[in-house]
């Protein structure tokens, strides 16, 4: 069977919540498991975020974003994946760290080199859409300076506020580059934030989930081979499935759309890889996952660099 992979997780989405309490405790902050793991029902991606955010901000120094590092590839291992790419925003772990965010990726990328385990780790820059299309240039300036130590380069964060077209001029420099990209979109918005997204040129879409409301999308996302990365849990916890049952997962690859399944944000959903598949377990059928599991494996960015 094809080895299990990874290719949407944040690295902010994966810290532990036991570290995150043990940072907590070392700032004298009364935090609890409830405010860094989502529920059922978030209402909304903004409430999912927050507690992203949350976990985040109690992490202050390099050292820190070592560990979560350092953590979050025992926990892909733990799982059995063969490979998980990482992703993760440096100018948001500076913003919250207070640290330079240059220094972030070099720790976030030793940490990647020098875990020592039996899974293959690529990393993922994120370009954060909440600081707007000047902030996306000097972020997108920042990747290419790294792009020795990184797979590939997404767009993520407020994506009804934000839309994917504010962003085309960095990730034309990404692309331009020969950095593969994947954007965030069909979570918070709906088939008309996956077709700009697609207007960008990514081998891959975060989610896209909503795209199934536009069977016109449907065919021209089967015909494209693009992979959306889709991650159950969270979308359901986000709001971009109404709930688990009705998820979009089936009418996706009904369509003959190229899925990967992934986790998101293993801490703040609560969930695992494996555990997702389980989950899908009860949408689509046993040939289905297996295709979907040859389909993640596919689209590495890592594998293609
Ligand atoms: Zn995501």
């Amino acid at each position: 069977m094809t080895p299990l992979v990874d290719l949407h997780r944040h690295l902010e989405g994966s810290i532990r919540p036991a570290t995150a309490l043990e940072f907590a405790d070392r700032l004298g902050a009364a935090t609890r498991r409830e405010a860094l793991v989502a529920a059922g029902h978030e209402g909304g991606l903004l409430p999912y975020l927050a507690k992203i955010e949350t976990a985040s901000a109690l992490a202050r120094t390099l050292d820190d974003w070592h560990r979560i590092t350092a953590e979050a590839i025992a926990d892909a291992h733990d799982d059995g994946l063969a490979a998980v790419e990482l992703r993760f925003a440096p100018e948001f772990i500076a913003g919250v760290a207070g640290v330079d965010a240059d220094d972030v990726i070099d720790a976030v990328s030793d940490a990647a080199a020098t875990a020592g385990l039996p899974v293959d780790v690529d990393l993922i820059g994120i370009i954060v859409r909440d600081q707007g299309p000047d902030s996306a240039l000097v972020q997108a300036r920042r990747l290419l300076r790294h792009a020795d130590v990184l797979a590939g380069a997404d767009l993520a964060g407020d994506e009804a506020g934000y839309p994917v077209t504010l962003f085309a001029p960095a990730f034309r420099m990404v692309r331009d580059a020969g950095i593969p990209v994947t954007i965030h979109a069909g979570e918070a918005a709906g088939p008309r934030s996956v077709w700009d997204a697609l207007s960008l040129g990514p081998k891959r879409i975060g989610h896209g989930v909503r795209g199934a409301e536009d069977p016109r999308l449907l065919e021209h996302l089967a015909a494209s081979g693009v992979t959306l990365e889709v991650a159950v849990t969270s979308n359901v916890q986000t709001g971009a499935a109404r709930s688990r049952e009705s998820h979009q997962l089936a009418a996706l690859v009904k369509a003959g759309v190229r899925v990967a399944l992934c986790t998101d944000n293993p801490s703040v959903s609560d969930t695992r890889l494996s555990r997702e598949y389980e989950v899908a377990a009860s949408l689509v059928d046993e040939a289905s996952l297996d295709l979907i599991r040859r389909h993640a494996a596919e689209a590495r960015f890592g594998a293609a660099r």
